[in-house]
């Protein structure tokens, strides 16, 4: 067993543009945002975000991956995770400022959840990923809670990814709070006045003891709450590095028992889907605090 707990594997066709060297997270969030946008709507563009996840669950296969948790906003990497050998989870992602554009893209989600019910299996399952509390409004949040809790249906949130992102529902202000208005939106992220981790206890999402995606940022008090709630976290050091929102307390999270795996995130931002070059990487960073066996176990999911 070998599991990459988080990869996008819709962002494949994007590997060209990876940063050859460290970028600020805003920054490479922006530019990835328009071209997410540009590529769907050119008329190639769908064909090769598809042969783009097929490069992907090529590489993944190839690293002998049996476990995947993948975020896909186009719904275009469930099909072919189904016809792979891959087990684990595809989660469609749902983001949005504007609760309607939330409404629209969960209903779409529960469409294709309908949709593909009857193929899937105990070693496959969808879920639903919620983007980030900074894109996405507290209303839309609310609804995707409650679709999780009366279908049973697995969730994940990008969480405590990065400074910005506290700040942005702390106080409404940094980089991400500013990122709709540099994308020609006049909405801004609501604001709770308190972290990441505390507002998606207090939005019910940790109840449904959603994967934690990154958890940088994450607080002593955020992890008390991880702990209480139960949560399992997804360690992406390589991502991290990249974008400058690193490195995770990873030596905090295991004194705490809080069970941690790794996933590679995006050939956008790192430069294989391979969760064994997470582990060696993870291993270095993480030199003399963390016991390399227990880096290992990680990539099992044990
Ligand atoms: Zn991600």
């Amino acid at each position: 067993m070998l599991v990459n707990a988080h990869t996008h594997l819709d962002q494949c066709w994007a590997a060209p543009f990876r940063p050859k060297t460290p970028i600020p997270f805003h920054n490479w969030l922006l530019r990835q945002t328009r071209r997410d946008q540009k590529i769907l709507e050119t008329e190639s563009g769908e064909a090769k975000v598809i042969a783009g996840i097929q490069t992907g669950i090529e590489q993944l296969l190839a690293a002998g991956t049996t476990h995947v948790g993948d975020v896909t906003r186009t719904g275009l990497s469930i099909e072919p995770i189904i016809n792979s050998r891959l087990s684990g989870v595809v989660y469609i992602d749902i983001l949005g400022l504007e609760p309607s554009v939330g409404d629209f893209l969960l209903n779409r989600a529960i469409q294709l959840i309908d949709q593909y019910r009857p193929q899937i299996n105990h070693n496959l399952q969808i879920g639903l990923s919620l983007n980030a509390l900074y894109n996405t409004s507290f209303k839309t949040v609310e609804k995707i809670v409650a679709f999780c809790e009366k279908e049973a249906v697995p969730l994940c949130v990008h969480a405590a990814e990065s400074l910005a992102e506290n700040e942005a529902l702390e106080q409404g202000t940094g980089h991400l709070a500013d990122l709709p208005g540099r994308l020609g939106s006049d909405l801004r992220p609501d604001v709770s006045e308190k972290s990441a981790v505390a507002t998606l206890n207090d939005l019910g999402v940790l109840s449904l003891n959603p994967l934690l995606i990154h958890m940088n940022h994450a607080s002593k008090d955020d992890l008390d709450i991880v702990k209480q709630t139960g949560s399992v976290i997804v360690h992406c050091p390589r991502a991290s590095a990249v974008l400058k929102n690193g490195p995770a307390l990873l030596r905090r999270m295991l004194m705490k028992e809080i069970p941690v795996t790794l996933g590679t995130e995006s050939l956008a931002v790192v430069e294989t889907l391979d969760v064994r070059d997470e582990a060696a990487f993870a291993k270095e960073l993480h030199a003399g605090m963390v016991f390399a066996g227990a880096i290992d176990e990680m990539l099992t999911g044990a």
